[in-house]
């Protein structure tokens, strides 16, 4: 008697893995001059730093610390936080560049979610 023919089925090819991929959240021009300061106290990593650029109080996120949870945006009253670079590359570049050195400075104090905004376009969730 024979053997039993086999039949492989051929794997599907599978996708490829890009080397070093990693995403993180942005702050972005809304909370530019705006910062309600909330969601650097829900983030576990503590990734959210504290600063003045351009002569405003501004926040950003060190993209080396995100692990991209997400905690922060749903914070933000004004939804002033992406859930990638990609979806605003020029404010990501911006984050980036500050955290340096925003993380030396004290934390701000946050306002109440519940205040109104202070720039003109932003609305609260
Ligand atoms: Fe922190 Fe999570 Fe926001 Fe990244 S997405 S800054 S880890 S709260």
């Amino acid at each position: 008697m024979g053997e039993a023919a086999v039949k492989i089925r051929p794997l599907s090819k599978p996708a490829p893995i890009k080397e070093n991929f990693k995403m993180a959240y942005v702050i972005t021009e809304k909370c530019h001059g705006e910062r309600y300061g909330l969601c650097a106290g829900v983030c576990p990593v503590e990734a959210i730093f504290p600063g003045t650029y351009q002569g405003k109080d501004f926040m950003v996120i060190d993209p080396a610390l995100c692990i991209s949870c997400g905690a922060c945006a749903a914070e933000c009253p004004v939804g002033s936080i992406v859930e990638s670079e990609d979806m605003d590359a020029t404010y990501a570049k911006i984050n980036a560049d500050l955290a340096p050195q925003f993380k030396a400075n004290p934390k701000a104090t946050p306002r109440s979610k519940d205040e109104a905004p202070k720039k003109p376009g932003n609305k609260l969730k």
